[in-house]
C-alpha cells in the first residue's frame, strides 16, 4: 500500500516513510492511496486486539519491510485492554468503550505505544540517535512519553501549556527523567505545537538533531485506533445482529477519523457522532460547509481544546464533496455547565464516573435520545476520571479510587523545566543535552 499526501496524491510513500517522516513533504497529512475492503466473516474466530490488529492492518503494511513484523508489533502494542462495558442503568442499550486502561489512562496509548514498536523497528540500524519532539494539551505527552522512556535509540522532549493541564497530567508529563525531557512552557498549547513545528524548519536543529514528531497527525498513531473500533463493533455485531452507532469525544479528530476509517473499510459500524466542547470549529463546519479554524477557548475537557483540527484535512480528502462528508458523521456541542451537570446525574443515575472528556459524549447520548435516536449506542470513553478528579470530585463528591499504573506514576518524583515561547529558548536547551 501506498500513502499519499491530502495535497497532492503524487506525493507517495510505503509506511515506515509515513511513519518516519510524520508530515508530507508539501504539508499535508498521509493517508491511505486506496483502502482495502473487508467483509466482518474474516474475522470470524478473531476476539483479541492484538490479532484482530494483524487482520486489519495487514493491508496498510502490504509491501513495506515492517509487513513480516506486523504480528509483533501487534502483540508489543495491545499490551492492554479496551473492554466494552454495558451501561445497564441507561434508558436505552447502550455501551461504554473504556480506552483508558494503558500505561497513561487515556486512549493516547494505543497510538504511542503502536508508534514506539514501529519507529523502534525502523530505527534498527540507523546511524543517529532520534529526538521526537511533542507538543501537548495533556494526554499525548504522557503516552509517548511512557511508550518511549529508557529506549536506547530515542530522545524525547515533551512541550506542555504550564498550568493548563490537570496537576495529575503534570505529573504523568514530568515523572519521567532519563531520556525523557519535560518543558513546562509559559504559553498556550497553540504556543507549544508552533515552536515545534519551528524547530522542524530550524537549520541548526536540522544540523545538531534528527528531529521527530509524534504527534496525531501521524498516521501510526491513527491505524492502531482503527482496531479497537473493529473489535468492539464486531463483537456488538456478533451479540446483536446489528451495527452499533458511536458517540467520540472529539478534539483534532484524530480518534474518530480512526472510527470512520474503519467502517470505511467495512467495519459493521453504524452512525458516528462527534462530541466536542465549547471550540466549535467542527460542528459550525458539518452545520454550514465553512472552514473557519480560530484560537483555541480553555474548558474543562482541557485535550479536546483545539480551535484547528488538522485531522479534518484528512476526512476532506476521504469525502471531497461536502453534502457527501456531512452525511457522514453527526456533530454536536457540550459547554462546561453541561459537562459539570452530566458528571453529577450520570454519577447517580447511571453509576459512572466520567472523565470530563467522557462527560461530553455522556451528554451528547441523553441529547440524541431526547431527539429519538434508536439503535445500540457506544459511548466512547477516552480517559480514566482518576486524571480529572480535580475537576469530577467536587461533581461527584465521591474519591474516585487511582488505578494502580497511575498511581505510581503519581508517586515518581517530578523532574521539568520552565521555558519561554519561543524557538530560541527551545533550541538552546535542546542543544544543551
Ligand atoms: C486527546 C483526547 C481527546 C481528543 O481526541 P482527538 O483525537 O484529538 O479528537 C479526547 N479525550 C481525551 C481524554 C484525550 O486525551
Amino acid at each position: 500500500m501506498h500513502y499519499i499526501s491530502t495535497r497532492d496524491a503524487s506525493l507517495r510513500a510505503l509506511l515506515s516513510e509515513a511513519i518516519a517522516r510524520g508530515i508530507a513533504p508539501d504539508g499535508g497529512l498521509y493517508v491511505p492511496g486506496e483502502f482495502p475492503h473487508f467483509n466482518t466473516r474474516q474475522f470470524d474466530g478473531l476476539n483479541e486486539l492484538p490479532e484482530i490488529a494483524e487482520r486489519l492492518l495487514a493491508p496498510f503494511f502490504e509491501g513495506d519491510a515492517l509487513a513480516s513484523e506486523l504480528g509483533a508489533i501487534c502483540r508489543e502494542a495491545f499490551h492492554f485492554p479496551a473492554p466494552l462495558v454495558t451501561l445497564d442503568q441507561a434508558p436505552q442499550p447502550a455501551s461504554v468503550l473504556e480506552l483508558f486502561h494503558g500505561p497513561t489512562s487515556a486512549f493516547k496509548d494505543f497510538g504511542a505505544c503502536f508508534l514506539a514498536a514501529t519507529m523502534e523497528r525502523i530505527r534498527r540500524n540507523a546511524p543517529r540517535k532520534l529526538t521526537i519532539l511533542v507538543a501537548t494539551s495533556g494526554d499525548t505527552g504522557g503516552a509517548v512519553a511512557a511508550a518511549f522512556h529508557n529506549k536506547p535509540w530515542v530522545d524525547v522532549a515533551v512541550l506542555y501549556p504550564k498550568g493548563l493541564v490537570s496537576e495529575r497530567q503534570a505529573q504523568q508529563l514530568a515523572c519521567w527523567g532519563g531520556n525523557v525531557r519535560t518543558f513546562a512552557v509559559n504559553g498556550t498549547f497553540d504556543e507549544c505545537q508552533r515552536m515545534v513545528k519551528e524547530a522542524f524548519l530550524d537549520p541548526a536543529l536540522q544540523e545538531s538533531h534528527q528531529l521527530s514528531s509524534a504527534n496525531s497527525i501521524n498516521v501510526g498513531r491513527l491505524l492502531p485506533q482503527m482496531v479497537y473500533y473493529a473489535k468492539s463493533s464486531l463483537e456488538l455485531w456478533r451479540q446483536l445482529g446489528r451495527r452499533p452507532n458511536y458517540i467520540i469525544p472529539t478534539g483534532n479528530l484524530g480518534n474518530a477519523m480512526a472510527c470512520v476509517w474503519a467502517r470505511h473499510v467495512g467495519m459493521p459500524i453504524g452512525e458516528i457522532v462527534l462530541a466536542t466542547n465549547a471550540n466549535q470549529t467542527i460542528t459550525d463546519f458539518l452545520r454550514s460547509g465553512e472552514w473557519q479554524p480560530r484560537p483555541s477557548v480553555a474548558t474543562l475537557a482541557s485535550a479536546m481544546d483545539v480551535g484547528n483540527p488538522s485531522n479534518m484535512e484528512r476526512l476532506r480528502s476521504l469525502h471531497p464533496e461536502f453534502d457527501e462528508l456531512q452525511g457522514q458523521l453527526g456533530a454536536s456541542s457540550v459547554d462546561d455547565i453541561e459537562i459539570r451537570g452530566t458528571l453529577r446525574r450520570d454519577s447517580h443515575e447511571l453509576n459512572r464516573i466520567w472523565c470530563p472528556h467522557t462527560a461530553t459524549a455522556a451528554k451528547v447520548y441523553r441529547r440524541m435520545l431526547s431527539r429519538g435516536a434508536r439503535g445500540h449506542w457506544v459511548i466512547v470513553s477516552t480517559a480514566h476520571p482518576a486524571k480529572f478528579n480535580d475537576i469530577v470530585e467536587p461533581q461527584t463528591g465521591q474519591e474516585i479510587p487511582v488505578p494502580p499504573a497511575l498511581a505510581k506514576l503519581l508517586s515518581l518524583p517530578r523532574q521539568e523545566k520552565e521555558l519561554e515561547p519561543t524557538l530560541s529558548a527551545l533550541r538552546t536547551q535542546l542543544q544543551q543535552a
